[in-house]
């Protein structure tokens, strides 16, 4: 388990964040995240710089869903039926055949191997950092308060 996992509430939010981006720009969950207790940023495929006005709504978007309490639970599938579902790029190979889908309530679903909390209402507020883009990658830079 890389030490970018480590984290459970910074991790949490991250899936809460990748969901929120997908859901308002339709872009794909990030491609790269480096997590830690202080900071951590995520890297996304994106058309553009974001805009201020942006911003703020994923702050809000995120911090509705963390702030609600909401039950994060975990099943299982087989790596067949998950493929249908989900984005495997991210998932090592030696997460096996049987693998873990991360559940946020009914507001995200991710197949995972990594520390989360129980309920998003552990995770704290959200805040970005910055937000930088060059040449097609969006990387956002957050905290936890
Ligand atoms: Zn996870």
């Amino acid at each position: 388990m890389g030490k970018h996992y480590d984290d459970p509430r910074m991790h949490t939010a991250e899936h809460v964040l990748n969901s929120v981006m997908v859901r308002r720009f339709g872009c794909e969950r990030c491609f790269s995240s480096h997590i830690n207790p202080g900071k951590s940023k995520c890297d996304y495929h994106f058309p553009r710089p974001l805009e201020e006005t942006e911003r703020r709504e994923i702050e809000e978007a995120v911090n509705a869903v963390l702030s609600t309490g909401t039950p994060v639970s975990e099943e299982y599938m087989s790596r067949k039926e998950a493929e249908a579902l989900f984005n495997l790029a991210r998932l090592p190979e030696s997460a096996g055949d049987t693998l873990r889908i991360v559940r946020i309530g009914a507001y995200d679903a991710c197949p995972c191997i990594g520390l989360h909390v129980r309920n998003t209402e552990e995770v704290g507020v959200f805040r970005f950092i910055s937000h930088e883009w060059n040449d097609g990658i969006l990387r956002v830079r957050f905290k936890l308060s």
